[in-house]
């Protein structure tokens, strides 16, 4: 038999390591998780607790907005309180229009900042452009921080796409407006990044992203934005969108790209329902590379999807409470439990495929299906560790998933 070679995720993409904080981003570092808050930044209070809920979700480097006096200033005391509870988290400063003036007028701001979020396309008009840039540039070298030049679709500079129309409609075979608006994109920022290493700021400054709002412009943008540049490549799709369509449109967008090895951190931007949790974009974001095997960050819980041999939904609160056991204890057990985020537990729904899937995870329980004895199979390493009966078997089982975590993983094995 002849097996032809598999297809795999193309080898990442060399580029250059930035250092955001303490966190690498780039140079073959693995892909970083980041997410932004949507406080008020001038509301210290608000913004610590939802930078550190983000955080706590497994956000790696969190964004805030400093548009203007009165965030700038709250910036460092934001910095003392995080440090005051123990998040050593990198903040970035999102900046529009005034960042120039606001990193001089608050020293303290661009201390505490590890890094500056500029967009070309919102730093000044006409001859300010360039010099408010090249100011802002100037406070990163000054502060000795990276910088990621953001350009937006929404924000694109609009003489650079106009000169770029231009010469293309004068095109004996002109390309259709989209590519173009594409090319302006790239352009943007890589004219950016040159005009930030000739002011002096090092390429291991800088870190380079291009979001638009479609999956396949941002398929188009980053594939051809790696080939023409070796910076480290921040992953997004802008306005992704709220519920489902936001996700799906983030998965389908950064799956693509990360197959191909581009991108170094990645940001989900979902739409939070009204009231909704801000986590949720770092838990996406997560379950994104982890799900394609590029990281771990939580034990996977594989749960069948139900069919007409289960009606009832026990296997599925199960396994919605042992997959919120295990996300709210990862805090507290990465140091406990070296290795655990590797877990992988399965909660089937009946006897008839739960028993096959639970063993080939570390430990899995076959709930009775419709009709089955009252007996639920749990499988240990491959192997049949004895059977749950009884009103508890959730509970019981819950006790087991912990003895398990704590035999294996709690001397570090
Ligand atoms: S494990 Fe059983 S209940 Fe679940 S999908 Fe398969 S056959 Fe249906």
């Amino acid at each position: 038999m002849t097996i032809s070679p598999f297809v795999d995720p193309q080898t990442r993409r060399s580029s250059v390591a930035v250092d955001v904080g303490g966190v690498l981003v780039g140079g073959g570092a693995p892909v970083v998780v980041q997410s932004m808050t949507n406080t008020d930044t001038a509301d210290v209070d608000a913004t610590v607790a939802q930078v550190a809920a983000l955080h706590r979700a497994g956000s790696e480097i969190v964004r805030i907005t400093v548009d203007r006096d009165e965030s700038a200033a709250a910036v460092p005391k934001i910095r003392d309180r995080l440090e005051r509870l123990g998040l050593d988290i990198p903040l970035i400063g999102d900046f529009h229009y005034i960042g120039h003036t606001l990193l001089a007028d608050h020293p303290a701001c661009a201390e505490a900042l590890a890094k500056y979020r500029i967009n070309p396309g919102n730093v000044g008009f006409k001859d300010k452009k360039d010099r408010q840039f090249i100011e802002i540039i100037e406070m990163a070298i000054r502060y000795s921080k990276p910088v990621r030049i953001g350009v937006n679709w929404g924000s694109l500079d609009q003489v650079l796409l106009t000169r770029l129309m231009d010469e293309n409609a004068a095109n004996g075979s002109p390309l259709s407006a989209r590519d173009i608006t594409r090319e302006a994109i790239i352009q943007s920022a890589l004219h950016s990044a040159a005009l930030a290493e000739e002011t002096g700021l090092a390429r291991n400054r800088i870190i380079l992203s291009a979001k638009v709002s479609q999956v396949q412009d941002l398929i188009a943008v980053y594939s051809e934005l790696a080939r023409r540049s070796d910076h480290a490549l921040h992953l997004g799709l802008t306005e992704a969108g709220m519920g489902s369509k936001g996700i799906v449109a983030s998965a389908a967008a950064m799956g693509i790209i990360l197959q191909a090895g581009i991108g170094d951190t990645i940001r989900v931007s979902l739409t939070p329902e009204p009231g909704g949790d801000r986590s949720r974009e770092v838990i996406v974001a997560q379950e994104l590379l982890q799900v394609m095997g590029f990281r771990q960050f939580v034990p996977v819980v594989a749960a069948c999807p139900g069919c007409g041999r289960t009606t009832s939904t026990v296997f599925q609160q199960l396994a919605r409470t042992i997959e919120d056991d295990l996300r709210r204890n990862m805090p507290l057990w990465r140091d406990k439990y070296p290795g655990v985020e590797g877990l992988q537990v399965a909660v089937m729904g009946c006897i008839v495929n739960g028993p096959g899937e639970s063993k080939h995870a570390d430990i899995g329980i076959s709930l009775p299906g419709t009709g089955e004895s009252p007996a639920a199979p749990v499988f240990i390493d491959g192997k049949k560790a004895g059977t749950l009966r009884g009103p508890k078997i959730a509970e019981d089982f819950q006790v087991m998933v912990a003895d398990y975590i704590e035999k294996r993983f709690g001397k570090g094995e």
